[in-house]
């Protein structure tokens, strides 16, 4: 929790209803801890600490370079959840976050549904996540895809010197969610798209709507295309494909994009612009957030904020220039720049925050 500068980590048991949580807060520097609730069986209860330590410092990092104003929180819930998930359960794991008193604002993530959201509201207002007819957002891959098409073509204006991405070539990957609005936006946008998906019926339905061409999953790496997009899969730029690409772009909105960090430095060194991962997929959250926003979700200054993503793409650039370092290191740097310039402004206790 030192080396990392963690606030708090609460172990939450709750008998009856045999839950076992642990709710991690890495920063409320900007505003109150946020981040979404994992249920997961893992194995020990050093595994479940240490996942909602790491996702928890991430959220903090994704929220600062998205300009968004909140700190950084992650829950995990011990068990599985298609078999140990209850009504009771939820709604005590609600409970522990309504005693934190809004220092803690919870969320859906792998494993967890809108519905449970749903059921935890009932306990506690700390909730950000929620199906429209509570308030929220709803549905947010579109929002996520618009993000990552911007930063795209942030990308695009950085190496040709325009933002245009009619007769650009795209190799992208996945059309889950996420993807099938990408190709929507690019393919509307006069890009010239090759598709792979596992499958097949997505597949059939992008060419059948977008004339698109689509290859075998395995391929879409190797296309001589000018832009890679990932819209499935994290740890898709690694040992393996790096040398296959011939893309000069990598941007989409998958998690998690480098293997490793020193596959962001190859990309450096192969010229690669790479819109780093959690700026380019942070529309969904920018979007998701807004209702905790002065005057509850307003969704035309929700998309406004997502369109933001291109802006933040350009500033990774100059940062990365300024500092001679590469881009994901950039991104951190972002992130870090606006926590320290904020947080010495902030009066307000996060849980004196109004919601
Ligand atoms: P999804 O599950 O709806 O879609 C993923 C798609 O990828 C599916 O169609 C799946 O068949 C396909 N796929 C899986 N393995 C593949 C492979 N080897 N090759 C090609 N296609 C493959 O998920 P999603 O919500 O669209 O999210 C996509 C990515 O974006 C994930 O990495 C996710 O973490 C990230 N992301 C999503 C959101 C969001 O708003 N949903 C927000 C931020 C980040």
């Amino acid at each position: 929790m030192r080396r990392y500068d963690y606030k708090k980590v609460v172990m939450c048991n709750d008998s009856q209803s045999g839950l076992r949580a642990i709710i991690a807060i890495h920063s409320t520097h900007l505003g109150p801890a946020t981040g979404g609730l994992r249920m997961w069986p893992y194995a020990t209860d050093e595994e479940a600490i240490f996942d909602a330590l790491r996702l928890s410092r991430g959220m903090t990092y994704k929220y600062a370079a998205a300009g968004v104003n909140l700190g950084g929180g992650k829950a995990v819930i011990i068990g599985d959840p298609k078999k140990d998930k209850s009504e009771a359960l939820l709604r005590a794991f609600g409970r522990f976050v309504d005693q934190l008193g809004g220092e803690y604002i919870t969320g859906e993530d792998v494993g967890t549904t809108l519905a449970d959201m749903e059921m935890i509201f009932t306990e506690t207002n700390h909730v950000v996540t929620l199906p429209k007819h509570c308030g929220g957002a709803g549905d947010i891959s579109p929002a996520t895809a618009l993000g990552a098409v911007v930063a795209t073509k942030a990308c695009a204006k950085h190496v040709w010197g325009t933002d245009s991405l009619k007769g650009r070539t795209i190799a992208l990957q996945g059309l889950g969610a996420v993807g099938h609005n990408a190709l929507r936006l690019l393919a509307e946008d006069g890009a010239k798209l090759i598709v792979a998906d596992i499958d097949q019926q997505k597949v059939d339905h992008a060419i059948a709507k977008y004339g698109v061409k689509a290859v075998d999953p395995k391929d879409i790496y190797k296309q001589d295309v000018d832009i890679f997009a990932p819209y499935a899969l994290g740890a898709v730029i690694n040992d393996e494909t790096l040398p296959q690409l011939k893309a000069k772009v990598v941007a989409g909105a998958a998690n998690n994009i480098l293997a490793e960090e020193r596959h962001g430095d190859e990309l450096e060194r192969r010229g690669i612009v790479y819109a780093v991962d959690y700026v380019a997929n942070s529309g969904g959250t920018i979007f998701d957030t807004d209702r905790l926003r002065k005057g509850g979700f307003q969704e035309e200054r929700a998309w406004a904020n997502v369109r933001k993503i291109y802006e933040r793409t350009e500033e990774v650039f100059r940062l990365a220039e300024r500092d001679h370092i590469p881009y994901y290191a950039a991104a951190d740097r972002l992130a870090e720049e606006r926590i320290a310039a904020l947080k010495s402004v902030r009066l307000l206790e996060p849980a004196r925050l109004p919601h």
